[in-house]
């Protein structure tokens, strides 16, 4: 842990590093070069077994974090079953086979039959997904064990078809794939890198095998996959599929539910954030947040707008049909 932060801090990076016993997960912002060290030093140390772990790069606008934090976890990705006796997968003992990301490419070229499950949550899924995808409607990565039977009563075909797991990073499909073998699934790939690494692969393929935009965890929210704009078909191609919660208009313009203790992503378009001074993700978070918000909160409606927000679970957008 102090490794990370002392090469970190002499090299001026920011962003998150976590480390757990299963392995470590981090992203780090900085110039070009000290990014190109820490990754050249993290390769050379003894303590991890990084040699072959992919690491991905993307250009940012350096702004993407405040500052370095390291911290030590339990589980790198929660899936909450830890607790659960007998629930609890161990990715070094099953995970479903890795795919590269040319493989992937292959399979949609060659129309090979399989499906995609979409290992991010809800919000995530809504502004971009890969073809032929499936989503889970999870609120966070640990609802996959409540959410699993329902996707397989849905799509009763699963448990025996190509599956492939995939998330931003790669990382919680290590765990995602393995638990979907633990519960019988026959045929489970995941995503090398996730869809980060296909995306840096092949940049400008949006429309082709990936519609829409891609969900980040940092401060640039969404990251634009049409490419360098050296393929000039790639923006043509660009589709906009997320919708607006509250008029349904195609938008990818993320904003937080005005509950503050909520503040879940949830996608405004621009005219709405405009003509709505808040909106919320559940017609409860409004409830809640009127009964005790802040004065100017509750005094909302003098010459104001609000508006409900749908239903979270009845939101449109959800689950595209196979
Ligand atoms: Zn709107
Ligand atoms: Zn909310």
């Amino acid at each position: 842990m102090n490794w990370h932060k002392e090469i970190g801090q002499k090299l001026g990076l920011t962003g998150r590093v976590l480390i757990a016993e299963e392995g470590i997960n981090a992203t780090v912002e900085g110039i070009t070069d000290s990014v190109q060290a820490y990754i050249s030093a993290i390769r050379e140390q003894s303590f991890a077994n990084l040699k072959e772990t992919p690491i991905k790069t993307s250009p940012g606008n350096g702004e993407a974090f405040p500052k370095l934090k390291v911290k030590v976890r339990k589980e790198i990705v929660a899936l909450g079953l830890t607790e659960v006796e007998g629930e609890d997968v161990d990715p070094n003992q099953l995970t479903g086979i890795h795919l590269k990301p040319e493989e992937l490419k292959a399979w949609y070229e060659n129309n090979e039959d399989f499906v995609v499950i979409d290992m991010r949550n809800d919000f995530e899924f809504r502004s971009g997904h890969f073809k032929n995808s499936i989503n889970p409607e999870m609120e966070y990565f640990r609802d996959l064990p409540k959410v699993l039977p329902k996707l397989v009563e849905k799509h009763p075909e699963i448990t025996k078809k190509k599956v492939l797991t995939v998330c931003t990073g790669g990382v919680r499909c290590e765990k995602a794939s393995g638990y979907l073998l633990k519960k019988g699934f026959k045929d489970v790939y995941q995503l090398d890198g996730g869809m980060h690494m296909y995306m840096d692969k092949f940049p400008g393929k949006t429309g082709e095998e990936f519609k829409g935009t891609l969900y980040t965890f940092d401060n640039r929210i969404t990251m634009d996959v049409s490419g360098d704009g050296s393929d000039p078909r790639a923006k043509e191609r660009r589709e906009i599929i997320g919708e607006c919660q509250v008029c349904k208009a195609k938008t990818e313009r993320y904003d937080h539910c005005a509950y503050d203790m909520c503040h879940r992503h949830i996608l405004v378009c621009d005219d709405c954030a405009k003509n709505h001074i808040y909106v919320w993700c559940t017609p409860e978070c409004r409830e809640v947040s009127l009964k005790t918000g802040p004065e100017a909160m509750k005094q909302v409606g003098v010459g104001a707008v609000i508006t409900d927000g749908l239903p979270y679970s009845a939101a449109p957008g959800i689950g595209p049909k196979l």
